[in-house]
């Protein structure tokens, strides 16, 4: 077996030696599947029956073993079992907003010659009539938008495709999301009518047009009608406005699609999404009006954060829906979320309101996205840095308490 030993003295190595684990198949695509099965000796001719038989196993059942595939031969599974595991990213933390939203703190393996194992954020938001996956794309975010924490955090690498879909099993495990799930043994599992992830976003950590090939793989697992299962219409990714990939993502990948906006002028944009300085609102609404698929039915989503003074007057409000002219569209107020060093305030509730109102008259539904798991760092553009500090609260136990980094915030 290989060991990794870490540099040190060797007399402090035999307390450090440590069995390298095993290559984990979660999260894997088909390709993955039949190149493991061939390398423990399955012959060709019953790869596509193998493959099915695993992925069935892996993404409708859920289970974290090759033990439990039991129309699968006891050989097959001890061979497979000799060379990989099912075994998901490592769950540094959990923490329970009041509100049910739940947020996990992972760590992945390293990759290469990294250093430190980096760790990423998922959060899970049940509401009555849906559940929402928030799923990251990249460790970090090479992009630097002002009111954005994890835009202040330099990429450290894209997520691999596995990775991705690591995410959608750990929440599943959770949240007791398989058809034989077995409750986490904490007491705190949802009700079972709210133990569903109907919905996926990309909206955590990253620019996930920036990870494209990967993220379309993610995709394609996640929504594949033998597995997870999770309709394209029902995955939701969110770009700051990556131009040249916008038409591409709706041709080769074809879920749903959100902007983050922001502003309705070039300079403020600049500003506040500074990719806006390669790729213009004009060029982005152009990319947007030409997005493939893209109906009444199936409408492009515009986020817009509500800064205070910033970009929050009527004046904005109208030029927005001027803007928005002919695309089928709708738009998403997001209360801004504040963090530590930010520089920006929310915009007061009223204005809010009032905001809404215009983009409401002009005929856009225009819902306020009510901040979820605020209480837990877990809104919108918190992720990350913010978690370091509970992380260290969480040390020492595996779940950290509900609300242990309240920040006392109100909407
Ligand atoms: N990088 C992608 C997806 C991740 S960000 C993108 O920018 O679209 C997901 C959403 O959260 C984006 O609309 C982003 O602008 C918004 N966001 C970031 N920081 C925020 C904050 N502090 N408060 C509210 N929304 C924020
Ligand atoms: Fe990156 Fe999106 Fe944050 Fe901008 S808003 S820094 S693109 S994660």
């Amino acid at each position: 077996m290989v060991l990794v030993v870490d540099a040190l003295d060797p007399k402090d190595k035999a307390s450090v030696t440590r069995p390298e684990p095993l290559p984990s198949l979660a999260g894997a695509g088909r390709g993955e599947l039949c190149a493991a099965l061939t390398s423990v000796g399955v012959p060709d001719k019953q790869l596509r029956m193998r493959v099915n038989q695993l992925w069935s196993w892996m993404y409708v059942r859920g289970v974290p073993s090759f033990d439990a595939m039991t129309d699968v031969s006891k050989d097959l599974r001890a061979r497979l079992a000799e060379r990989y595991s099912l075994d998901r990213p490592e769950i540094v933390s959990e923490q329970v907003s009041q509100d049910g939203t739940r947020k996990w703190l992972l760590r992945l393996r390293r990759s290469g010659t990294e250093v430190a194992a980096p760790e990423i954020e998922t959060v899970y938001i049940p509401e009555s009539d849906r559940g929402t996956l928030c799923i990251s794309s990249q460790v970090g975010c090479t992009l630097t938008c002002t009111f954005c924490h994890t835009g202040t955090q330099r990429l450290v690498r894209n997520l691999s495709a596995d990775e991705i879909v690591a995410q959608i099993l750990v929440a599943r495990d959770r949240i007791g999301d398989w058809p034989d799930a077995v409750a986490p043994d904490d007491g705190r599992l949802l009700p079972s009518t709210e133990r569903k992830i109907t919905n996926i976003v990309l909206m955590g950590m990253g620019e996930p047009l920036y990870n494209f090939d990967n993220v379309k793989a993610a995709m394609a697992i996640a929504s594949d009608g033998e597995g997870l299962s999770v309709s394209k219409r029902r995955i939701t990714l969110s770009t700051s406005g990556v131009v040249p990939e916008i038409a591409r993502w709706g041709g080769e990948a074809q879920t749903m699609l959100a902007i983050s906006l922001h502003a309705v002028r070039d300079d403020l944009r600049n500003e506040l999404v500074p990719i806006n300085k390669k790729y213009p609102i004009s060029e982005l609404l152009d990319a947007c009006r030409s997005y493939p698929g893209l109906s009444n039915a199936r409408r492009i989503t515009f986020e817009y954060v509500m800064l205070k003074g910033v970009n929050d007057s009527l004046a904005d409000a109208k030029a927005l829906v001027q803007l928005l002219k002919g695309i089928p569209a709708k738009i998403n107020l997001i209360p801004f979320n504040p963090w530590p060093g930010s520089q920006y305030e929310c915009s007061d509730w009223e204005q809010i309101e009032r905001f809404a109102e215009v983009v409401n008259k002009a005929g856009y539904a225009s819902p306020v996205r009510t901040p979820r798991g605020r209480d837990i760092f877990a809104a919108c553009g918190q992720l990350k840095s913010e978690s370091l500090k509970i992380r260290a609260s969480a040390r020492g136990g595996s779940v950290a308490q509900s609300g242990t980094a309240g920040s006392g915030q109100g909407a």
